[in-house]
């Protein structure tokens, strides 16, 4: 039986409060690093660790926390992507709601181990509940010493500061990110440079995502063995997947890296609705290709996912079945796309006009003769040459 870690807590009622957190041993491992770890020793166990980012590029958390130059003499900062944009993905809310400080404790040990004193919480302003839970929870962590100036007499200062955005899916792409929070209109920006070199305000700035700084405190606490014995190999931790579509038992798992999603979906989530049958699953947010029902085997994790050319992503995971219409759901996505991008490059701007529209026919019972190859030409258009992974997401 695995042993819930990330929402042991947070699925206790009043658990949100700093009381029940510091009662559970939070805010130790906070402690524990700025009394026994240098920064350094800090990335070097995270990276021992092969904590990889739970928002959806699967990047080693400690690698991109190493980037971040040394010799820098300007300040450096911490964002804490809490966008959570990706359709069928709700599970960093569910740990901002249920307990705001295991990730205010990781966004603390992040800060620490690339040297930012200023950390900024970017989270969507349709968050309501989470906001005000995360507003009360800085303030506890405030007047309990956790933040601010020299936390725990360790001579180490940070300040976290909200900031809400309005609801932009490309906001939840890094550079996009910082865009909004210097408040500019939210549209990516070229890389290189990459924000660890060149981000907000220009200056050396890491990007994680909310399941990913909750991870940390729980690595420094028991261990990177501990860590690094559940799930696979190259991709361990426990992870939170989202289940939703049409399955009997909707809602946010916490289990093992890398179980069959068969597993996930039949034993965990209900399978199937009475009298339905599975047609497909997207594993990963709607980015993330289609597994078919015979695909169901493989394992939820970063490389077996690519392997089979889809993604794990936000572990999003939505289940059609065989009364769902794939050109449909496909039609739908496809309007989210287009109505989401920021309009910056042709090929998604323009592609997604067009693939809408054939979509839009075919869904009808309107196609035409060339259709398809007229949607795969576009779709290999809008891959590749466009300027963020929104474009080729859609496509
Ligand atoms: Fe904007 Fe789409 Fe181009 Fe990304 S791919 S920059 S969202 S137009």
């Amino acid at each position: 039986m695995f042993e819930k870690v990330l929402l042991k807590n947070a699925e206790k009622p009043d658990a949100h409060g700093i009381e029940a957190y510091e009662a559970a041993g939070g805010y130790q491992a906070l402690a524990t690093v700025l009394r026994e770890f240098s920064p350094d020793g800090l990335i070097q166990l995270v990276k021992d660790s092969n904590l990889k980012g739970r928002g959806g590029a699967g990047f080693p958390t400690g690698l991109k926390w190493g980037f971040v130059p040394k010799d820098s003499d300007k300040p450096k900062y911490l964002c804490c992507n809490a966008d959570e944009s990706e359709p069928g993905t709700f599970k960093d809310r569910v740990i901002m709601e249920g307990d705001p400080h295991m990730m205010l404790e990781g966004m603390a040990l992040a800060s620490y181990a690339i040297g930012a004193e200023v950390a900024y919480l970017y989270i969507r302003g349709e968050f309501v509940l989470c906001i005000e839970r995360l507003e009360t929870a800085l303030d506890e962590a405030y007047r309990k010493g956790y933040l601010g100036r020299d936390i725990l007499g360790s001579g180490f200062n940070l300040d976290i500061h909200m900031h809400l955005g309005a609801g932009a899916y490309i906001c939840g792409e890094e550079t996009a990110m910082l865009e909004s929070i210097e408040g500019r209109r939210g549209e990516p920006k070229l890389k290189p440079p990459f924000p660890a070199v060149a981000g907000l305000y220009e200056c050396p700035t890491v990007i994680n995502n909310v399941e990913t700084l909750a991870c940390l405190p729980h690595i420094v606490n028991r261990g990177v063995e501990w860590f690094r014995g559940i799930g696979p190999e190259q991709s361990p931790g426990p992870k939170l997947y989202c289940l939703s579509g049409h399955v009997q038992k909707p809602g946010v798992y916490e289990l093992p890296m890398g179980i069959s999603l068969r597993e996930l979906v039949d034993d965990h989530a209900g399978g199937a609705r009475p009298g339905r049958k599975i047609k497909a699953v997207i594993p990963g947010g709607v980015s993330a290709p289609m597994i078919p029902e015979s695909g169901l085997d493989v394992t939820m994790d970063f490389e077996s996912l690519t392997a089979i050319d889809t993604m794990l992503g936000s572990a999003g995971v939505i289940v059609l079945d065989d009364g769902d219409c794939i050109v449909r759901a496909a039609k739908n996505i496809n309007e989210f796309f287009h109505e989401e991008s920021c309009g910056k490059c042709t090929p998604c701007r323009e592609g997604l006009d067009w693939t809408g529209k054939i979509l839009h026919r075919v869904e009808a019972g309107e196609g035409r003769q060339g259709d398809l190859e007229q949607l795969d030409f576009l779709c290999g258009s809008i891959f590749g040459n466009s300027f963020c992974a929104l474009g080729d997401g859609a496509a």
